[in-house]
């Protein structure tokens, strides 16, 4: 008999948050016990001040540094061993990363293959690896987040894009984990303008996503306590940080792309960031995610401003958002009333508005969003179109962690409708 889960859990990294707190990574490397570390970064980064203020930082406590600045932005499986190989090699005792969403994941990576080896696919998400729960407690890490955005300081959680069949997944655990999330203002004070507006809005989707998130108590129960997913569904805990998190966004997003030397604003970006991800680490999130991961592993030409041309690339946050107002749309049946407060907190004037329309007024505030960000408009712009559906859909199913937690069941035909929907917003 199918039973329903009842308990559910907030686990997060310890935060330090504060202009200047990189300069606090010494003394907490130390005093969680590590003497050689291994920095991870990305080429862009490598020559940065909160890279070399950690470098700094490290060494004045005497701890051994050893930069690896090779993590590619939307990392893959390849670049992932690669970073493995150096941490196996370099006999580390703890890990600190400097950068995004993909410097925090490779560290995350690098840290659990060299603490625990094991065949690559052992860990990674079902049905494309084999699930294995981590065996035990990872090496001390820290993330030191240089964008506002994935959150991935907070969470459990590792995304790479798994070439040999095209797909983004990953490892979600949450013995991966950072022990410590460094979060400083001054390190964002240099992001392009496209990089802050995909980040910013990455942010927003994982509030939103997580606030409205299939309830945890209407998931069937895990079989044994080991197997509860990270994502659990929203809950009364997480839907705190993803609220404050959505008025946060909504209300600083477009200050600080007009005025990065915003101080204030810049702060709220961050630490809004940190809030959602606390949210969406134990809510999780759902359909404009798994829509995001076949987006960006089917990009052929397309290069954003802002970012480094080296390679094709859909950064992640671009490709949430433009998922995310069809998700919306179609998701506001399950639970009207959340997505009208989601609305509301997104500013919008609710006070005439019927219960039933909070789907379609929520993805109205996303796209107003959007189009002041000046992110691309739709899937169109960035090089799909209806032929492209059939595999879109395809790399959507296969997401399970995050379909499974959609408040509305979505299968192929109702994601294709999805797709069709995302590909002009205005
Ligand atoms: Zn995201």
């Amino acid at each position: 008999m199918m039973r329903f889960e009842t308990i559910f859990t907030l686990d997060t990294s310890s935060i330090k948050f504060g202009p200047g707190a990189t300069r606090e990574v010494g003394y907490d490397m130390k005093r969680l016990g590590s003497k050689r570390v291994m920095v991870v970064t990305d080429p862009n980064l490598a020559n940065s001040e909160p890279v070399s203020t950690t470098l700094e930082a490290l060494s004045l406590e005497s701890i051994d540094a050893v930069l690896f600045d090779e993590v590619r932005i939307e990392p893959t499986n390849k670049s992932f061993k690669e970073a493995i190989e150096f941490a196996a090699e370099g006999q580390f005792d703890g890990y600190v990363a400097v950068g995004g969403g993909s410097s925090i994941d490779t560290a995350k990576a690098a840290n659990l293959y060299a603490t625990y080896p094991a065949d690559f696919l052992t860990y990674v998400n079902l049905p494309i690896g084999k699930g294995q729960p981590v065996p035990g407690r990872l090496k001390p890490m820290i993330a030191i987040p240089t964008t506002a955005g994935t959150g991935s300081e907070t969470t459990g959680v590792a995304i790479f894009d798994f070439l040999e069949i095209h797909a983004k997944t990953g490892i979600a655990h949450r013995a991966l984990r950072p022990d410590l999330g460094i979060v400083d203002p001054n390190n964002t004070r240099t992001l392009p303008k496209m990089v802050a507006a995909c980040t910013g809005l990455d942010v927003l989707s994982h509030a939103l996503e997580s606030f409205t998130a299939l309830p945890f108590s209407l998931r069937q129960a895990s079989e044994h306590v080991s197997l509860r997913p990270a994502y659990q569904g929203s809950n009364p805990i997480s839907d705190i940080w993803a609220t404050e998190a959505i008025e946060m966004v909504s209300q600083n997003l477009i200050r600080v792309l007009r005025y990065p030397s915003d101080d204030e604003a810049r702060t709220k970006m961050l630490m809004a960031a940190t809030f959602a991800g606390i949210g969406f680490g134990n809510a999780g999130v759902h359909l404009a995610h798994a829509m995001s991961y076949p987006v960006s592993s089917m990009v052929r030409d397309y290069v954003p401003e802002g970012y480094p041309p080296s390679h094709p690339l859909i950064p992640h946050g671009m490709a949430v958002i433009l998922n995310a107002p069809a998700t919306f749309r179609f998701t506001g049946r399950a639970d009207p009333k959340r997505h009208l407060h989601a609305a509301r907190l997104m500013g919008v004037d609710v006070s005439d508005a019927k219960l039933e329309d909070g789907g379609e007024l929520l993805a109205d505030a996303i796209i107003n969003l959007m189009h002041q960000a000046g992110v691309p408009n739709g899937l169109s712009a960035v090089g799909f179109g209806p032929d492209d559906v059939e595999e879109l859909v395809a790399g959507t199913i296969s997401q399970h962690r995050l379909t499974k937690i959609s408040p509305r069941p979505a299968d192929a035909d109702s994601l294709k409708d999805l797709f069709l929907d995302s590909m002009t917003h205005w």
